[in-house]
């Protein structure tokens, strides 16, 4: 008889043809790492990215799983935060790579936030003109957003992430037990991807989100797990659906809150907010703007806006901001301008909030 406590729940799914990939949520996932990845890839030479934060916590439990698997490789910290995001850093790691003899069927590892996913993402799309990468993330941002999708790139001194390849991993490996460390302003920020998500395609994740914020606030583990779960299932099937972000696709949906997010982040030289904090400030403008094209109700933008609250997000602009123009002007500058034109991801409310079912993700659209 089956025991159904003890059978493994199935991996969430990234469907992509030959490209295909799980993404596995699970608390102590990182002890097993080295099981699951030698059943992916052919090689047995790996080397492990980290920052300096996240290494010194996580890198040998990771390091040692791979070595039990019979992994030969070593394991690199670079200096935390965007500033490492660079040419610099992506050569430093080519020459990590030679050093440790990695060849084509060799393995990377990005054991970190964000920053070191896109990093270490873009020198295996480009290392031996691409090797595998499997995506251990350690921050809240990256588990729900940053590591599923096969976005990598480095920074340009004047252009953030000007460069870059879609390379997919061939394994999203999710920890939450990692998060216990994160810190309390990187969470939150994190928590404003969760959010999106929310609004943009899972009534119900908005409503356990408006119900259990403490929870989320407090890292209870179980609230965690669940909500990064049912986010992480959303964006792989987002990008199962247009893997490249296609004009008129439904990647674009993902960037609710980021048009005015990035404008804000680029006119601030990405020093006074971080990211989830931007965009905590343009889901609320964005939330306005439905309401002005008359697609959302004031009710429903004001229970957007009181979740952002709830989780401790700003939700406006702060004194000492840049002002329209230059917000305005540096809209135009993102890469995401489509001939000439901005746009702006909207939001609209199709059902009875009473039932709690709130589809207003079926009818999102880029205006
Ligand atoms: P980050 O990678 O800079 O990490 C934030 C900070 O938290 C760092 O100081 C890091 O050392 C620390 N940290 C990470 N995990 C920790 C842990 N468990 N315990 C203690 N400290 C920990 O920031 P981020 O928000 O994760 O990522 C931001 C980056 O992600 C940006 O460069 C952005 O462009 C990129 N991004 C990429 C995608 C994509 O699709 N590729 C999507 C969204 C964002």
């Amino acid at each position: 008889m089956i025991n159904e406590t003890n059978t493994p729940k199935p991996a969430l799914r990234v469907e992509l043809g030959e490209r295909s990939y799980d993404i596995h949520v699970k608390p102590g996932v990182i002890a097993e790492a080295g099981g699951i990845i030698a059943a992916l890839i052919k090689g047995r030479r790996c080397l492990v990215v980290s920052d300096r934060n996240i290494g010194p916590k996580y890198g040998t439990l990771l390091a040692s799983s791979m070595q039990k698997a019979g992994f030969d490789g070593s394991a690199v910290e670079i200096p935390p935060g965007e500033g490492a995001k660079t040419i610099k850093f992506a050569e430093f790691l080519y020459d990590r790579c030679i050093e440790a003899k990695l060849d084509r069927d060799s393995v990377l590892l990005a054991l970190g936030g964000g920053v070191i996913g896109d990093l270490t993402g873009f020198a295996a799309a480009t290392f031996y003109r691409g090797i595998a990468v499997v995506q251990v993330p350690t921050t809240l941002l990256a588990m729900v957003d940053a590591s599923i999708g096969g976005k990598t790139g480095i920074d340009h001194p004047k252009s953030k992430n000007a460069i870059g390849a879609f390379h997919q991993p061939k394994a999203v490996l999710i920890d939450p037990l990692t998060l216990i460390s994160l810190p309390e302003r990187e969470l939150k920020a994190g928590l404003a991807e969760v959010i999106k998500y929310g609004v943009i395609d899972d009534a119900e994740l908005f409503a356990y989100l408006e119900e259990n914020m403490e929870k989320f606030l407090k890292k209870d583990p179980a609230a965690l797990a669940h909500a990064i779960e049912k986010s992480a299932a959303i964006k792989a099937r987002i990008v199962s659906q247009d893997e490249r972000e296609s004009a008129g696709g439904p990647r674009a949906l993902l960037n609710f809150g980021h048009t005015f997010a990035h404008a804000l982040e680029s006119s601030t030289n990405y020093q006074g907010y971080l990211h989830g904090e931007a965009v905590a400030i343009g889901m609320v403008l964005a939330a306005e703007l439905s309401v002005e094209l008359g697609l959302l109700t004031r009710a429903d933008r004001d229970r957007i806006k009181a979740l952002i609250e709830k989780a401790g997000l700003p939700t406006k602009m702060q004194s000492g901001d840049p002002d329209t123009e230059t917000l305005h002007a540096a809209s135009f500058r993102d890469k995401k301008v489509a001939a000439g034109k901005l746009r702006f991801v909207v939001t609209e409310r199709t059902d009875d909030m009473a039932k709690k079912v709130w589809n207003v993700g079926r009818s999102s659209q880029a205006v």
